[in-house]
């Protein structure tokens, strides 16, 4: 789609009508269209920068500063009236949209009846609804229970507490490229140094590392990826650890800060097989890839795989604070009564909001319209690939994708500096786009998946002329 300016100056996207099926999205309240109206940053978001960086600490980066106002569908609208294409979700999280009928109302009706007691003081219903539907939705028909808690970085806490517990061995094995939050025990699980651990040691013992199946970048080439990889990482942990001393693996199905890694075919299945052999728990971190993002419920569905327990954040709620670990009930219940919880853990409000946001998955049908934004994306990606050598793998599923940016040719050597120039540009023209990766090298797009056909299209019109603007 084309770009007009309009009498005011604004660009504005054309039509709105869609020639496309879509299944039924909510309508949303905010207008569905990229609309610039400032430069970005605008002058009303330059000055609430200047109060963030007289009151915020330093430490706490924003990405893109522009203040956010109202948004909705696929639309995030500023402070000075921008409206921008939204292809980040907060990181993966309003997959439902923002401010989603269904979540506002059960958020609104909550509030009006109690907002805490804590559940382990004086229990509520919320909280079971929302431990039912995982225990029903996440893989594996056996029985299931599940925790809440409020971050993504608290349940992979808790989940490798279960796994010791239950296995009575403490170490947990990692992989490169790995991101599982910032915590202490977390940042000791992710690989990469720069931002997330630099500086914050002594990290938390009992933590290996072992090769990912990283299929662009495995020495031997893609082909002898998956047999390598799992050689390694079975003779790493019978030489290094020992299979009796190891309590459990965590993987993400695709991981996510790391890059958009999708592991090669079959790998996940024979290390999963492997732990199973081995009395390992298989812990799979579908923080960032769970909730209809790539197309199922859960990415390791893709693959045919049951985790012993799986860890559950970010899309889980709409944009409310939620988190939990569901898994089998006996490693579930193999915990002494009191040794899981928090105050805040599966709070009345973000429990509504989740029961509203899964309601909504399941009446749109979201990992359907994920797999459309994938039959929308891929194609265009793949076109880009094939004009910009500069471009070394599209990779991902559903609507969890991305592009790996490299020197170009035959040359790997990644390329934070365009990815950087790229992402700068598509903020510039009103599409918030992030970046992801060990190397800084990959652009990641994780749309809302109620954001409409035409929006996304267009969003994709613009890091097309991001190339052209940047090489
Ligand atoms: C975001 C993320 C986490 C950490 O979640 P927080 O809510 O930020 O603590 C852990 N694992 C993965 C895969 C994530 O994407």
């Amino acid at each position: 789609m084309t770009t007009a300016p309009t009498a005011s100056g604004e660009i504005a996207s054309g039509n709105t009508a869609s020639a496309h099926n879509e299944p039924d999205l909510e309508p949303s309240r905010v207008e569905q269209r990229r609309k610039l109206v400032t430069a970005i940053p605008g002058p009303r978001s330059r000055l609430l920068h200047e109060r963030k960086l007289s009151a915020v600490s330093a430490g706490v980066g924003t990405g893109l500063p522009v203040y956010v106002e109202r948004a909705g569908g696929g639309i995030l609208v500023d402070v000075d009236g921008n409206h921008l294409i939204d292809f980040g979700s907060g990181i993966a999280v309003t997959s439902v949209g923002n401010s989603a009928p269904r979540v506002v109302s059960a958020v609104k009706s909550q509030v009006d009846d109690f907002t805490h007691t804590c559940f382990m003081v004086t229990p509520y219903e919320e909280y079971i609804a929302v431990c039912e539907r995982l225990n029903a939705l996440t893989p594996g028909d056996g029985e299931k229970r599940s925790a809440l808690f409020n971050s993504g970085s608290e349940a992979v806490e808790n989940a490798i507490k279960i796994a010791r517990v239950f296995t009575g061995r403490t170490a947990i094995i990692t992989f490169d490229h790995a991101y599982h939050g910032r915590t202490n025990l977390t940042m000791a699980l992710t690989a990469k140094n720069m931002p997330y651990k630099q500086g914050f040691g002594p990290f938390a013992g009992e933590i290996y590392r072992v090769p990912m199946a990283y299929p662009y970048r495995w020495p031997t080439g893609a082909e002898h990826c998956a047999d390598e990889a799992f050689e390694a990482f079975v003779s790493q942990v019978h030489t290094q650890v020992g299979e009796q001393n190891t309590a459990a693996v965590i993987i993400e199905p695709i991981q996510g800060e790391g890059g958009f890694i999708v592991p090669s075919p079959g790998y996940l299945r024979r290390i999963a097989d492997w732990c199973c052999q081995n009395g390992i728990l298989f812990i799979a971190d579908e923080i960032q890839s769970g909730f209809c993002r790539t197309g199922d419920w859960f990415a390791c569905e893709h693959e045919g795989v049951v985790p012993d327990l799986i860890a559950t954040a970010k899309g889980i709620a709409g944009g409310l604070p939620l988190a939990a670990v569901t898994g089998r009930a006996d490693v579930m219940d193999s915990v002494h009564g009191g040794g899981l919880g928090g105050t805040y853990g599966g709070n009345p409000v973000a429990c509504a909001a989740a029961l509203g946001a899964i309601e909504t998955m399941e009446v749109e049908d979201l990992c359907g319209r994920a797999r459309q934004i994938e039959a929308l994306f891929m194609p265009r990606l793949l076109e880009l690939g094939a004009k910009f050598d500069v471009i070394g793998e599209v990779r991902g599923r559903g609507a969890m994708l991305a592009i790996e940016l490299v020197t170009g040719g035959a040359d790997k050597t990644p390329n934070p500096a365009l990815t950087a120039a790229l992402n700068a540009y598509c903020h510039s023209q009103g599409v918030v786009t992030l970046t992801a990766g060990t190397f800084g090298n990959v652009l990641r797009f994780l749309p809302p998946l109620s954001a409409g056909h035409d929006l996304l299209n267009e969003g994709l019109d613009v890091l097309e002329q991001a190339f052209v603007a940047s090489l």
